[in-house]
């Protein structure tokens, strides 16, 4: 993808998808040029910083740049993923897990939270990681609700013929979202209730019958979840290294 410089976005519109899960919608006649790449397409935040200021980088080095910034200017970067993009309509969606409040919130979580229609951000269209081979003939996509947005976005997109499994862990019912259905696709919704993350969803991932055939795997969502499940994989089902893509998009701190 070539070099892209961050676009300034104004919030045309907010909603809850979940109790824990808010859906900003941004526009601004730039995005027309946003470069999509693919369902997980990474797109780079820049969020006003804890003054309120938001002040972007103007080149496509944007990160010396914003690293050359004082800190009392220089703008908050955060990860998420592009849920949905109307070229069109100059507009795209961006799917916001709301974790808590106090020392449990982070800039992102509390930005989403609290953000009302005007408001401005800058984003910036960077990768995407979810490439199934040609010779694929089966997936299995392991998420947290971080991942969600990548999930529904390649179920979205999903080949027909091709048995999709998803495992997906969340607090409770009232996180599941509604996603494509169809014949291929199997989804499990695993609640964690007030028990530690991961566990569950790790249990499922154990207990599961892969199909024969040729896989591909994605996971995503904190940390553990995704480098353990790569590593059962690996060890105790002996799929190759090559066929799975696995990504930690946030780390729980220690308690
Ligand atoms: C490629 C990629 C795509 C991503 N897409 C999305 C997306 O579409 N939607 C989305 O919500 N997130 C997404 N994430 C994850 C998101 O970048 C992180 O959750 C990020 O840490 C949130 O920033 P924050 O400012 O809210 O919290 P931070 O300041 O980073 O962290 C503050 C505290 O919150 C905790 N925390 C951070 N994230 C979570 C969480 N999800 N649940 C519970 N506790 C958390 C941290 O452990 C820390 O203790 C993506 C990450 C990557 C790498």
């Amino acid at each position: 993808m070539p070099k892209q410089i961050p676009m300034m976005v104004t919030v045309a519109g907010v909603r809850r998808l979940t109790p824990r899960m808010a859906r900003v919608t941004v526009a601004g006649d730039e995005l027309r040029g946003f470069q999509y790449v693919g369902p997980d397409q990474l797109a780079r935040l820049f969020l006003p910083n804890a003054s309120g200021e938001l002040t972007l980088p103007v080149t496509d080095s944007w990160w010396p740049e914003m690293c050359a910034m004082p800190e009392a200017v220089r703008p908050v970067l955060r990860n998420y993923t592009v849920r949905r993009l109307d070229p069109e309509a100059a507009e795209l969606d961006l799917d916001f897990v709301l974790h808590g409040s106090g020392e449990h919130a982070g800039p992102g979580s509390s930005w989403a939270e609290n953000a009302q229609v005007g408001d401005k951000i800058g984003v910036l269209s960077d990768g995407a990681d979810y490439q199934p081979p040609p010779d694929t003939t089966w997936q299995l996509l392991i998420a947290d609700e971080s991942a969600l947005p990548a999930v529904a976005a390649i179920l979205d997109q999903a080949p027909t013929g091709q048995h999709i499994i998803a495992l997906l862990e969340v607090t409770d019912e009232t996180d599941e979202l509604p996603l494509p259905t169809s014949p291929d696709i199997t989804v499990r919704w695993i609640h964690r209730g007030t028990g530690p993350r991961n566990k569950p969803v790790l249990a499922a991932l154990h207990e599961l019958d892969l199909p024969e055939g040729t896989p591909y795997i994605w996971a995503a969502g904190e940390s553990t979840l995704a480098t353990t499940t790569r590593r059962h994989l690996v060890k105790q089902r002996g799929i190759p290294k090559d066929r799975i893509y696995f990504c930690g998009y946030w780390r729980e701190a220690p308690s």
